[in-house]
């Protein structure tokens, strides 16, 4: 294994989750600008688009998807979102004025790890919900709906369901009276969670590979097999799935690059504006709409029936 690879396989994770989180809680611990945290979040995709290149999971995944428009529209709507979101807080704490329930005293380290485990489990609780319910999976299954996994579709959501996310995810908190730099510092972690769990890097996890909701214990989530991947619904941790007894540490059988999507929708639409719609038209349960039947199967990954498609008559 070259130097490069061994770096990438053990310290990308480290470098992400506590280089980046470490120096997002510098900026605002020090009173600097929210705008840094900006270029920070560049660094993670630049890390986790190099990671990708020296030690993918799958090669497969790095090839070009025709996905990479829209996955950046996606990446900056959702961004807008997270800022919005923000900017609403003065306004709901004004709204629901309940004094001294956030233990503001606190460190704000502290301060930030309560909201990270209180979200995780209201996320984890939205998302259980959102493979079970076909209203909230036609929405949810935007983020499904991709052929592969890769650091830029972590933040692939509609934003129906990422405002669902923000409303009963963070919203509480927000009620409760967590400032304004804690949920600064909350939205930064998870897009960087959202982009190392869908990072295409064979990082290693070591003891934590059962007790973090990244890397094998995503991938069984996004399988395409039926139910099986409903379950592994937390962002950060495992513990949330532990309790509600949705957690599964080893897939039926070896996950290959083939395996990410909805098994129903093989020709998922690549435009952002069809993603849009996507949940308009899509009715889980009856198959794949014919919308999207005719389109060129090109860039979805090996699906045995869209290659079966390709061959001419005989
Ligand atoms: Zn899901």
């Amino acid at each position: 294994m070259s130097i490069q690879r061994v770096l990438v396989r053990f310290g990308f994770v480290p470098f992400m989750l506590l280089g980046l989180n470490g120096a997002a809680y510098w900026v605002v611990s020090q009173g600097r600008s929210y705008a840094w945290l900006l270029p920070l979040l560049v660094v993670a995709f630049a890390t986790a688009h190099a990671g990708e290149r020296i030690a993918p999971w799958y090669e497969e995944w790095n090839d070009p998807h025709q996905d990479e428009n829209a996955n950046i529209a996606h990446i900056i709507v959702y961004e807008i979102s997270n800022i919005n979101g923000v900017l609403l807080i003065p306004l709901i704490v004004w709204l629901f004025p309940f004094q001294g329930i956030w233990p503001t005293e606190w460190p704000l380290l502290v301060q930030w790890l309560i909201a990270i485990v209180i979200a995780d489990f209201a996320f984890m609780i939205v998302h259980m919900l959102s493979h079970r319910y076909p209203f909230l999976w036609r929405l949810h299954a935007v983020h499904h709906g991709v052929g592969r996994l890769y650091g830029f579709n972590g933040l692939v959501r509609h934003p129906l369901h990422q405002s669902l996310d923000m409303i009963v995810g963070t919203m509480p908190l927000v009620i409760l009276g967590m400032p304004v730099n804690v949920a600064v510092l909350l939205g930064f972690a998870v897009s960087i969670q959202l982009i190392v769990q869908h990072a295409n890097v064979a990082y290693a996890l070591g003891p934590f590979r059962n007790q973090m909701s990244i890397g094998r214990i995503h991938h069984i989530h996004h399988v395409n097999w039926g139910t099986e991947g409903d379950c592994n619904f937390g962002l950060f941790l495992t513990l949330w799935d532990r309790l509600f007894g949705t957690f599964l540490a080893e897939p039926s059988r070896p996950i290959k690059a083939d395996d990410m999507g909805i098994d129903e929708v093989p020709h998922f639409p690549k435009s952002y504006l069809e993603q849009m719609f996507f949940p308009f038209i899509y009715k889980p349960g009856e198959g794949e709409p014919e919308r999207y039947q005719a389109q060129k199967p090109e860039g979805s990954l090996g699906s045995e029936e869209s290659k079966d498609r390709l061959r001419p008559a005989e």
